[in-house]
């Protein structure tokens, strides 16, 4: 695992003192996510398809602030959208590191190059940039070409300037595992501290609804991927939650571990669903019917979800709060996962062939006419 010793330090703690404290809903990490809009229109996104009036708008510093306190997670992720489009995202980030919440601001790192002077390196900033796979896979998934080759500059300089940096990748069907194994040699060679990886959840408003996998392929996908590991590769996630994607563990979702808080409130359930808001963070706790979701609640809108929103917070629950958890994180770190069948998983054909290219509308970019430039 790629996660430094201070932040484990802090994680671990939390969770052991609100296991003490006989807390059993608690939150790890809160999805903030200042705004919706983005300067990408990816096939496979359920964020930007709102409409302009909603894409206009963007939470302010002191409500970013308040949402951190309330909920008391020591981790932040900020997701959007994209960030970096936000005036005041250097405010926020200030702030949250004042606070030591450790943060990983996620970005497609269009805007990266250019926007890292105004940013101070610290053991408490990530830049998690979204990257789905090499030069081709990439600027396919994000519907825009030359995308990739932006990303990895910004990567570079953000390396070279003393940043942590991670990159985060989402998977969707067609997706071809040895390509994936050549992408995190290729990332690993950028100088990156870790790999975030995820299958894709099957939102309904994405406008590609045929990139989505069930669950028994996200397991065989997974355990091409990440079995007969490299040792040179490091991942920024718990070890037992790439165990659960590659189908040698099994969990339940805990929604109530990355609460998702946004221009509307705090979203029920979790980060992926809009089943109504909450005004408060304990109003969200106290009256999420939390039984009506996970795969085990029979809801079909999580039937096939293994996202890493809702199940890693499980994981970690599991490695920080138990003996055996924790020796199995130990283990997982360490494992190179050998396996024959998975390798003969990666001489199989990819399930299907690439999925056509989803041409979509630009995003809203005159929500904000300063976006034009940022594009031009
Ligand atoms: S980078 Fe792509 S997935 Fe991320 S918010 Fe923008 S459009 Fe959505
Ligand atoms: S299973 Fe997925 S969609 Fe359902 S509550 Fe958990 S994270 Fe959300």
């Amino acid at each position: 695992m790629a996660v430094p010793i201070s932040q484990m330090w802090t994680v671990a703690t939390y969770v052991m003192k609100k296991k003490l404290a006989g807390n059993k809903r608690y939150p790890l990490v809160l999805m903030l996510e200042p705004l919706f809009r983005c300067n990408l229109a990816c096939a496979g996104c359920g964020k930007v398809q709102y409409p302009p009036h909603i894409l206009k708008k963007q939470l302010t510093p002191e409500e970013c602030f308040a949402a951190v306190e309330e909920c008391g997670v020591p981790m932040v992720s900020l997701p959007g959208g994209e960030p970096l489009l936000h005036p005041q995202i250097v405010e926020i980030v200030n702030g949250l590191v004042a606070r030591k919440k450790y943060i990983y601001l996620c970005t497609n790192a269009l805007e990266l190059k250019r926007r890292l002077p105004e940013f101070t390196p610290s053991k408490y900033l990530t830049f998690s940039v979204h990257l789905d796979g090499d030069r081709e896979h990439h600027d396919f998934s994000v519907c825009r070409e030359g995308g990739y080759d932006i990303a990895v500059e910004g990567i570079k300089e953000a390396v070279k300037r003393g940043f942590r940096v991670t990159t985060n990748a989402t998977f969707f069907d067609g997706t071809d595992p040895n390509s994936v194994r050549g992408f995190f040699d290729e990332v690993m060679d950028m100088g990156v501290e870790g790999i975030v990886l995820s299958p894709g959840y099957s939102y309904d408003k994405a406008p590609d609804q045929n990139r989505f996998m069930g669950r028994a392929r996200v397991r065989r996908l997974f355990r091409a991927i990440l079995s007969n590991r490299k040792p040179t590769w490091k991942f920024n996630m718990s070890p037992l939650f790439l165990e659960f994607l590659m189908g040698d563990r099994k969990y339940e979702c805990t929604p109530w571990g990355s609460p998702a808080f946004n221009i509307f409130g705090w979203q029920r359930p979790c980060y992926l669903l809009q089943d109504g808001y909450a005004e408060s963070f304990q109003e969200l706790i106290e009256t999420t019917k939390w039984e009506e979701y996970g795969a085990a609640s029979g809801n079909p809108k999580c039937a096939n979800c293994m996202v890493s929103c809702g199940y890693e917070p499980t994981a970690v629950m599991d490695g920080f709060g138990s003996l055996k958890g924790f020796w199995g994180m130990v283990k997982g770190s360490f494992s190179m996962y050998r396996d024959q069948h998975a390798l003969k998983l990666l001489n199989e054909p990819a399930p299907h062939g690439p999925a056509t290219l989803v041409q979509i509308a630009e995003p809203a970019r005159s929500a904000n006419p300063s976006l034009e430039e940022t594009h031009a």
